[in-house]
Formats: C-alpha cells, sequence, structure tokens
C-alpha cells in the first residue's frame, strides 16, 4: 500500500439562478471574444513576419485593449480571457503535432487548424484558477461567487486535507450548465491481486475477456444518427430565427448528449471493472490510424473509442494499482491457436471462429485472440515481475 499524488477531475451540473447564467454567459462571452481575436492576431501576425506572437504577449496586448475598446471585458475575471488564449496555444500545437504525424504517415484523420468559436455549437466555456472553494452542495468561483450544485457531496470538499483544487471549467451544453474541477489529491494505492486478463477490444463486441466475458457494443451514435439526422432536417425546415427553430436546435443538442453520456457510461463502468478487479490487464496497441482506412471498420471503431477506452484504462490501473501491458499491434494475437500456437495465416477478418487444424481447437475469434493477448502477460510476467505472480491461475480460463 504506497500513497501518490494524482491529478483528477471531477464534473457535476450546476443549479444556477437568473442572474448567475447572465454572469456566466457573459464570461463564455468573453472567453470566446478573446479566443477568436488571439486566432486573428496570430493569423495577421504570421502572414506579416511569419512568427506568431504567445499567450502570453497576447495577454498583455488584449489588456491594453481593456483600457481603451473592451471596458466591458472588467465585469468578468481576468482568467477567462487569459485561460482562453492559453487555450489557443495548446490547439495550435495539438495542430502543429498532428501535422507531424501525418508527415509521418501516423494519421489519416482531420488536421485540426483552430476554428474560430461561434455560438451556433452553445454557449461554450471558460476556464477560471485562483480562489476555488468547494462546499458540499455549492462551488464558489473567483467573480462567480457561490453556485449551487446539482448533486451533493460528488465533488471532494475543499476542507479534506490533501485536496487541491488546480482549475475549474464552466460549460453550457443544450441549456444546462456544468462545472467540471482538476484537483490533485493524494491517494493509496492498493496493490490489486486479482486475476490476469487479456482483452480484445472488438467491432462486433465492445471486448471479449479472456475469462469468457462479453462486453457487448453500446453502439449509441450509430442507433441515434438516424434520429439526429432527423431531427437536424427538422431545424433547417423551421424559418431562421423562430422560436421553433431554437427548438428544434435544443432537441438536437439533447439527442446528442443522451449518445454521447450513454457511450461515456459503459466505457466507465468496463474500465472502472477491469482496473478494480484485475492485477495486469493486457490490450492490443491497434494501429487506430491503419485501421480507420478500412471504411467498414471506420464507424464501428470510431464508435467504440478505442482510444478512449485506453485512455480510461491507463488512468484508472493507475488509481487500483492493477498494471495495463499493451501488447504489441505486431503480435499475431488473432491468428494463433491459443491452444497450441499453430498460425493461421488464412484467418480473415470476417471469420468470427477460430478452428485450429492442429490441434482441433475450435472457439470464439475474439475469445482466442483475448487468451493470447493473456498468455503474453505470463510471459513477461515469468521474468520481470514477480509481484502478481499469485494473482494468476485464472489467466487464460474458457
Ligand atoms: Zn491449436
Amino acid at each position: 500500500m504506497g500513497m501518490m499524488r494524482v491529478t483528477r477531475a471531477y464534473k457535476d451540473e450546476l443549479d444556477l439562478n437568473d442572474r448567475q447564467v447572465t454572469a456566466c454567459k457573459r464570461h463564455a462571452g468573453a472567453a470566446r471574444y478573446a479566443y477568436n481575436w488571439g486566432l486573428a492576431r496570430k493569423q495577421e501576425a504570421y502572414k506579416a513576419t511569419g512568427t506568431s506572437p504567445s499567450a502570453i504577449d497576447l495577454h498583455r496586448e488584449l489588456n491594453a485593449l481593456k483600457k481603451t475598446e473592451l471596458p466591458w471585458m472588467y465585469e468578468v475575471s481576468k482568467c477567462a480571457p487569459q485561460e482562453a488564449l492559453r487555450h489557443l496555444d495548446n490547439a495550435f500545437a495539438h495542430f502543429f503535432r498532428r501535422c507531424k504525424q501525418k508527415q509521418e504517415g501516423k494519421l489519416n484523420g482531420k488536421l485540426g487548424y483552430p476554428r474560430r468559436k461561434t455560438k451556433k455549437n452553445g454557449l461554450g466555456s471558460f476556464r477560471l484558477t485562483g480562489s476555488i472553494v468547494v462546499f458540499p452542495d455549492a462551488i464558489q468561483l473567483p467573480r462567480l461567487g457561490r453556485l449551487r450544485l446539482k448533486e451533493r457531496g460528488y465533488l471532494p470538499t475543499s476542507g479534506t486535507p490533501s485536496v487541491k483544487v488546480l482549475c475549474a471549467t464552466v460549460s453550457e451544453q443544450a441549456g444546462h450548465w456544468y462545472v467540471s474541477i482538476q484537483v490533485e489529491q493524494e491517494q493509496t494505492v492498493p496493490v490489486n491481486t486479482g486475476p490476469v486478463v487479456g482483452v480484445d477490444l472488438g467491432v462486433k463486441s465492445l471486448a471479449t475477456l479472456s475469462d469468457g466475458t462479453v462486453i457487448p457494443n453500446p453502439k449509441p451514435l450509430k442507433r441515434r444518427l438516424r434520429k439526429i439526422k432527423r431531427l437536424h432536417r427538422a431545424v433547417t425546415r423551421k424559418p431562421k430565427g423562430s422560436n421553433n427553430r431554437k427548438k428544434a436546435a435544443r432537441a438536437v443538442g439533447k439527442a446528442y448528449r443522451t449518445a454521447s453520456n450513454q457511450r461515456a457510461n459503459i466505457l466507465h463502468q468496463v474500465t472502472t471493472m477491469l482496473a478494480k478487479t484485475k492485477s495486469v490487464i493486457v490490450i492490443e496497441d491497434l494501429n487506430v490510424a491503419g485501421m480507420l482506412k478500412n471504411h467498414h471498420l471506420a464507424q464501428a471503431i470510431a464508435d467504440v473509442g478505442f482510444t478512449e477506452f485506453r485512455r480510461q484504462l491507463l488512468y484508472k490501473a493507475e488509481w487500483y494499482g492493477s498494471r495495463v501491458m499493451l501488447a504489441s499491434r505486431w503480435e499475431p494475437s488473432s491468428k494463433t491457436c491459443s491452444g497450441c500456437a499453430w498460425y493461421n495465416a488464412d484467418l480473415a477478418l470476417a471469420d468470427r471462429t477460430f478452428r485450429c487444424e492442429q490441434c482441433g481447437h475450435i472457439l470464439d475469434r475474439d475469445l482466442n485472440a483475448a487468451i493470447n493477448l493473456s498468455q503474453l502477460a505470463k510471459l513477461a510476467g515469468s521474468s520481470s515481475e514477480s509481484q502478481n505472480a499469485g494473482g494468476e491461475e485464472s489467466a487464460g480460463g474458457g
């Protein structure tokens, strides 16, 4: 049992009165203004000089403008525009990182050049740092004061020793306001003594575990895509600026929110279960960019959220004291017999069952892959890891 400092994020819905909604809108507006202004300034400067001002330069410039042209900005916390400019810097860093990945052939998706933020995509968000106090039923933010929380006692309160609130982000989604806080806290790290498990992330089902458990695919987006499309068409049929159009737009936002919440929920359930109950979790380090080239898989992979799954699993494993092993994607986990290691070079993506011609083993394709993955942990474990050796008896069962 060790101690470590971890950074965690918590999110709760806010219960705001009209005055507070107005103040939050004003902050989101200031953040959006600063972001768009900074983006234009960077583009201008780049065209003229080939270099681009940093967030710090821009913040200094914006402060000077506040005195002359933007007096309304004094009504909001100075953090809101400052953090927006920092966010803009990160957006450019992200873009340049993706440019580099694309050059190296590791990326097929969009590069994501930072775009202007418009009100069309909701009122947006803003981030605050500084004096943030969390009570059981409320959060106190700079300039905004004490805001009520919908779910009592979910956020870690400021009185708790060894809890440090780093920053808070307030955001609007389909008429609801949320706050998420980044918290640094001390945490005891248990040594997880559960079994070793191999996890095959699939297309047909979300995941198959080497113990035979199958976790079905939620595919909420795919199922709801038609509904969202229909709602979207309804928006465009209504006259611009009408109340009915606004109502229809809210319905679209709500449908998106439900779909993404559903997906997030199932991923969180699965990754928490794995990190809590298994000592070692072996997953394949898939080449997602390569898989996305395949049109049949693209939608399904995006839906399953493989990268999100891995991200959650990695941080949760740290909390619960389990280990995640990434098996090289060159390990032939799906084409090798988990019983005798016979290699089936002819196995196609459409073959759902693995049939071994050497030992006669017949089992589900994904289960075979999951068992192979769990066996990789045994191989690695026997040489380097002794700490979890006691908990490996059920590896490869099924
Ligand atoms: Zn075999």
